[in-house]
């Protein structure tokens, strides 16, 4: 039994067994080789096969929640079966090169000749090749790839670090914890176990050293701890403690269904942070009373174009749909610092945290940003939308949003396309220079949220996501406390209202303080809701 300690970040107690998951670059050489031609082709025969099956396995599992989506994963079956790519392959192999660059030519080749194609589905599916030819060539190299998307039961993620895109398509019923060597209370894996309401340990140093796949590990998501694998006592005390936990939290879920209300009768918005239509259920079954931030960006993670304005319109829909009439807050991309999206082919910086991300790209990328605008217009014809625009730095860049958005407004009413003609419009105050100057940014808009994640950083100038500068993670200090009270006091001095949406607005030291400060609605992980209203009932 070995215990290892790390940094909690998402609380309560997981036993299961540990999923090492090592992402591993795939190299690939243009030597020629002197391997028989035969074995070359029986090997190629074995990682198809192998590949398919996987590729297979993808699609069972799609098709019961996304069928969709499934759809995609049976022509990468056909794909593999094409008669033009085998020949391609025997091709380079004849030739003498070695198997792993015979398949990766044959299948950039076969790439290009899609991409040329005058057909927008085509060029979408040439895309997803690249993704076939990784798995195809992990099997032919042998290097394992731990499929986040299937996992076996009780599965607890053990990762030097995982990134949205390694987990966008993570399989949620069989996932019980995460363990990450890096990261930091705000970093992706954090926000996700909290989505999830699984524990996570982030932080532990030499992690990978010392946890092999299939060890059996508790996560103590409170403490900070995980233990592998425990002795048989220590194991009896822990399934114990969880049973107990477990208990409680079903009480508070039961009386989160429940508008909270301060004992001086103020009530207080309690409503979920979401990354997709995925997490509603969980939000709903948590007690949340609609959504305080909607992070769009998922959408456009872990896929090689971006989706389409219909496959963002489905994907707002159906979350204002199952809130109605309670209300959505939709906030507009938030790309760049650490949510980077490769096919974009955004130009390297030196300083993402400080560049073109959020609504700075947006104002860059106007069909981007268009696209995504109409799709949520469409979306608040079917419920109680709202949209809120991120990084608002100056008024200049709430105008302009603006204007794009009355353009599009216009172009759908041409169209006779509905919307919310009264859709309300916020901003995340997450940047100094806001919240100094919410008394005149209030005017252009409806209402405020604050980020603290990146308030917080930005006020300490610490990198959020080094644990290295954790020592500066300070949302409840001074500095950051007095541009809340300017935020809020500014929306207030006209009859408008400021929520939090950072990480602090479910953290259970911050909720009196922020109540005190006068905020209106706290928007949190799910699984943060039950504490977080009886926090506010005994205030
Ligand atoms: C924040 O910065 O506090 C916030 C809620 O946005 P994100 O964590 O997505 O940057
Ligand atoms: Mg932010």
């Amino acid at each position: 039994m070995k215990i290892l300690i790390g940094v909690p970040v998402s609380k309560g107690i997981s036993i299961g067994f540990a999923r090492v998951y090592v992402k591993e670059k795939v190299k690939v050489t243009d030597a020629k080789d002197s391997v028989p031609i035969s074995e070359k082709k029986e090997l190629l025969a074995k990682s198809l096969k192998k590949t398919k099956e996987e590729i297979k396995l993808t699609y069972e599992n799609l098709k019961k929640t996304n069928p969709k989506e499934a759809e995609i994963f049976e022509a990468h079956l056909l794909i593999l079966e094409d008669p033009a790519l085998s020949e391609k392959i025997d091709e380079y192999l004849n030739k003498g090169y070695n198997l792993a660059y015979s398949v990766k030519a044959s299948f950039e080749e076969f790439i290009e000749t899609l991409k040329n194609l005058q057909n927008e589905y085509m060029k979408e599916r040439a895309n997803d090749l690249y993704d076939i030819l990784d798995s195809l060539l992990r099997n032919i190299l042998h290097i394992e790839k731990i499929n986040l998307s299937s996992l076996p039961k009780d599965s607890i993620v053990v990762a030097e670090d995982l990134t949205p895109s390694d987990t966008a398509a993570l399989d949620r019923n069989n996932v019980l914890g995460f363990v990450t060597e890096k990261g930091g209370p705000t970093s992706h894996t954090a926000i996700l176990a909290e989505a999830l309401n699984i524990p996570a340990v982030v932080g532990v140093n030499n992690l990978l050293q010392n946890i092999k796949n299939g060890d059996e590990l508790i996560v103590d998501g409170t403490k900070g701890e995980v233990i592998v694998n425990p002795d048989n006592e220590t194991k009896e005390r822990y399934v114990s403690l969880k049973k107990e936990k477990d208990e409680q939290e079903k009480l508070l879920k039961e009386k989160a269904k429940e508008f909270a209300y301060t004992k001086s009768g103020k009530r207080i918005e309690v409503v979920a942070n979401i990354g997709s239509p995925k997490d509603v259920d969980k939000a709903l079954e948590m007690g949340a009373e609609g959504v305080g931030l909607y992070r769009t960006e998922f959408l456009f993670l872990d896929r090689t174009v971006p989706p389409g304005e219909d496959e963002q319109f489905e994907a707002y829909k159906v979350v204002a749909e199952r809130f109605k009439p309670h209300p959505v807050i939709i906030r507009t991309l938030d790309i760049g610092g650490d949510k980077q999206i490769p096919y974009l082919n955004l130009e390297h910086e030196l300083n993402p945290f400080l560049g073109v991300r959020a609504i700075r790209l947006c104002l860059k990328e106007k069909e981007l940003f268009k696209t995504q605008l109409r799709a949520i217009l469409r979306a608040s014809a079917y419920g109680n939308v709202l949209i809120m625009y991120p990084m608002i730095a100056i008024k200049d860049e709430i105008i302009e949003a603006n204007n794009m958005l009355n353009e599009v407004k216009e172009e759908l009413r041409m169209k006779k396309i509905q919307f919310d003609e009264n859709i309300k419009v916020g901003i995340m105050v997450e940047i100094p220079s806001a919240a100094l100057n919410a008394d005149e940014l209030i005017d252009y808009v409806d209402f405020f949220s604050i980020g603290t994640n990146d308030l917080t950083q930005y006020t300490f100038a610490a990198d959020r996501t080094n644990e290295g500068l954790s020592y500066l993670y300070r949302p409840l200090d001074a500095p950051v406390l007095k541009l809340i009270k300017l935020t809020v006091d500014a929306s207030h001095s006209r009859g408008k209202w400021t929520g939090v949406c950072g990480e602090l607005a479910g953290d259970p030291d911050a909720i009196p303080v922020l109540v005190d400060l006068g905020v209106d609605e706290l928007s949190m992980s799910p699984s943060k809701i039950p504490e977080a209203k009886e926090i506010i009932r005994s205030l």
